[in-house]
């Protein structure tokens, strides 16, 4: 079984100022300046990335956006490139999360297309799955997470897996203060593990596979510790330095 380092992504959304993002990411960079502490990423909104960029310059940690626009370039008002992104050194970028998938609709085919262009740039796509509460109620959670991975591979390539991460986030889980269960969720990566097994046996034992949805310094343990999540994509705690570098460090 190959050995996959731990990843933590920091997912700030649409929070913070200058004023607030400076003190966080100085006490971030600053808790984790030892060896042995996983990889890390911090997703910011795209107007912090040039001042994002410029203090993580020189540590360990990496650079990642929330969302990118499925075009490469033209008429698009407001939108942001995969190639601008790269041109500010960004190393990930989080495509279909649930909050783009239901209040911009973005679909599986969209999702796809941004996958794509990610990869394209030579950037890492954290691609986002998961199920409503009501699909998990119906019993059909792996039929959707089948229909979400399945969209992405037969667009985008198998191959285009070698380099992206997966993040399963149930929906009903996502700043809810409700958590998957870790056998819930480690249930869930196993099945995207062999999902993507069927077409690549050595992409699906490489690909990291993170849990997101109310990741807490209390349950982050317990969820890293099962043999198919490697690692987290954090929400609402990664906004407080001391919760954020207590979940980096549950990944020992
Ligand atoms: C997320 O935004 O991807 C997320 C998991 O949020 P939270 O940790 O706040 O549930």
């Amino acid at each position: 079984m190959a050995t996959r380092t731990p990843l933590v992504a920091a997912n700030w959304k649409m929070n913070g100022t200058l004023a607030t993002i400076r003190p966080l990411l100085h006490q971030i960079k600053q808790g984790l300046l030892s060896a042995d502490n996983p990889e890390v990423t911090i997703c910011v909104p795209y107007i912090y990335i040039q001042e994002v960029r410029d203090v993580l310059q020189g540590s360990k940690l990496s650079l990642g956006a929330q969302n990118v626009s499925e075009h490469l370039s033209g008429a698009y008002t407001g939108e942001i490139s995969a190639p601008m992104l790269a041109d500010f050194s960004c190393r990930y970028v989080i495509v279909g999360h649930s909050e783009r998938r239901s209040f911009y609709q973005e679909s599986d085919q969209i999702i796809a297309d941004k996958f794509m262009k990610v990869c394209a740039q030579g950037l890492v796509p954290i691609l986002c799955v998961g199920e409503q509460l009501q699909e998990r109620e119906a019993g059909v959670t792996e039929q959707v997470i089948a229909r979400q991975l399945n969209e992405v591979i037969h667009k985008a390539g198998i191959g285009l897996f070698e380099n992206a991460v997966i993040a399963y986030e149930p929906v009903w889980a996502i700043g809810t203060g409700l958590t998957a269960t870790p056998d819930q969720a480690e249930e869930v990566h196993g099945f995207i593990r062999l999902q993507l097994a069927r077409h690549a046996d050595a992409i699906a034992d490489k690909i990291r596979i993170l849990y997101g949805g109310s990741v807490k310094a209390e349950n982050a343990r317990e969820l890293f510790s099962r043999p198919d999540i490697d690692g987290g994509l954090i929400g609402g705690a990664s906004l407080v330095a001391g919760d954020f570098l207590a979940i980096c460090q549950a990944t020992r």
